[in-house]
């Protein structure tokens, strides 16, 4: 079965790994800092804290920043549920903005019709790695004095207008994921990246159960072992062999997105004349991290082509099962009916595989089995 996406793992990042097992450090040692400052350099932001992966990110970020009891936080429907699943951990309400029927991303036109007196973030998504109108969602939180999070884990490598995702410019703080299917991967893992100092020291006391040595923020001082919990924290931490492997995947990130535009590109030349198909588009002003490329079909048809794609040992997907329709929030919700381009795009979308190690010869498989498919349908 070729996979909707995997990692790329090279001779180069083995031998890190390997490196880092011999070293005096396995976790809390020099690679967990140097991958931490190599991906703030990438992106062009100050600070990063290095977590375990994207959803304990997401749950540092939401915490660091203050959302918690009694906060509306306006989201997007069109992503993996952890992206929600944090706010309601840390007590907040998600508030669900539909999406725009061309990118698939939250609908910035819609948003302010969605603040109310309690609202208090905008947790955005970059979703496929397409990035999202960030001088549009700056214009609104600035307007409303809200906080603005970037859950960024599908778009490390993209850019808007020539900056970096990551880069913070124009947000509080950004969130990242190194899942296999992710642009880099250490396994499991995730990063928070902010301009923020103040913000940059709580996340990394929350990564490591509260804890304090700073002299600054003690409140007594008994002798060099003293080390006191000034707020309720986790641990949270990425190993030191993640951390070696973050590092060396990062070098080759631009070559992955590079690959990954390259095969989104060939995908639009070679699927073009398909009839019955929707092919996804991009903004002039942004590289995408292509994370994923997704297709709409007529929604009679879907499963009968998702299935006869995986029959034809083609691992397609669909991204994402929109969250508002899961159990779980339909019961602390209730049902959500006014998203009505998200549940349209839901019934119609599915992914192709995209990854950097895929071949010409497995893209053009893809590319035939889809087109035969499709015959049944002109
Ligand atoms: C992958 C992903 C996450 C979760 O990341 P994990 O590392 O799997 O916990 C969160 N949000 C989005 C948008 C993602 O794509």
């Amino acid at each position: 079965m070729i996979p909707y996406g995997r990692q790329s793992i090279e001779e180069e990042d083995i031998h890190a790994v390997v490196e880092a097992l011999r070293s005096d450090w396995l976790t809390q040692g020099p690679k967990l800092k140097e991958f931490e400052e190599k991906l703030a350099a990438y992106c062009g932001a100050k600070y990063a804290v290095a977590v375990s992966n994207g959803t304990t990110a997401l749950h540092v970020a939401y915490l660091g920043l203050g959302i918690g009891e009694g906060d509306e936080v306006i989201t997007t429907p069109n992503t993996f549920v952890a992206t929600s699943n944090m706010l309601l951990v840390v007590g907040a309400t998600p508030v669900f903005c539909d999406i725009d029927p061309k990118r698939y991303n939250i609908d910035v036109e819609k948003i302010e019709s969605l603040i109310t007196p309690s609202t208090k973030a905008i947790s955005l998504v970059h979703f496929a790695g397409h990035p999202v109108d960030i001088d549009t969602i700056e214009r609104i939180a600035k307007k409303h004095n809200l906080l603005v999070i970037e859950d960024s884990c599908q778009a490390l490598g993209a850019t808007y207008k020539n900056k970096k995702i990551g880069s913070c410019t124009q947000s509080n703080a950004a969130v990242f994921s190194f899942h296999p299917v992710k642009s880099i991967t250490t396994g499991e893992g995730g990063a928070i990246l902010t301009n923020d100092k103040e913000l940059y020291e709580k996340m990394m006391r929350l990564r490591t159960h509260g804890v304090t040595k700073d002299p600054e923020l003690l409140e007594e001082y008994h002798g060099d072992w003293y080390f006191e919990t000034c707020e309720l924290g986790y641990n949270y931490r990425m190993t030191d062999m993640q951390a070696a492997l973050g590092i060396s995947q990062l070098k080759q990130l631009d070559t992955f997105i590079e690959k990954r535009n390259k095969q989104a590109t060939y995908y639009n030349e070679q699927l073009k004349d398909v009839s019955n198909i929707v092919l996804p588009t991009v903004d002039d002003t942004v590289r995408s991290a292509w994370h994923l490329y997704v297709i709409q079909v007529l929604k009679e048809h879907r499963k009968e082509i998702f299935d006869a794609m995986r029959e034809a040992g083609i691992g397609v997907q669909v991204h994402h099962v929109p969250v508002h329709i899961h159990p779980l929030f339909k019961k602390v919700l209730g049902e959500q009916k006014y998203l009505v381009h998200a549940d349209e795009y839901y019934s119609r979308c599915f992914s192709l595989p995209i990854f950097p190690k895929m071949t010409r010869e497995e893209q053009n498989h893809v590319i035939g089995t889809l087109k035969h498919i499709m015959e049944t349908y002109e």
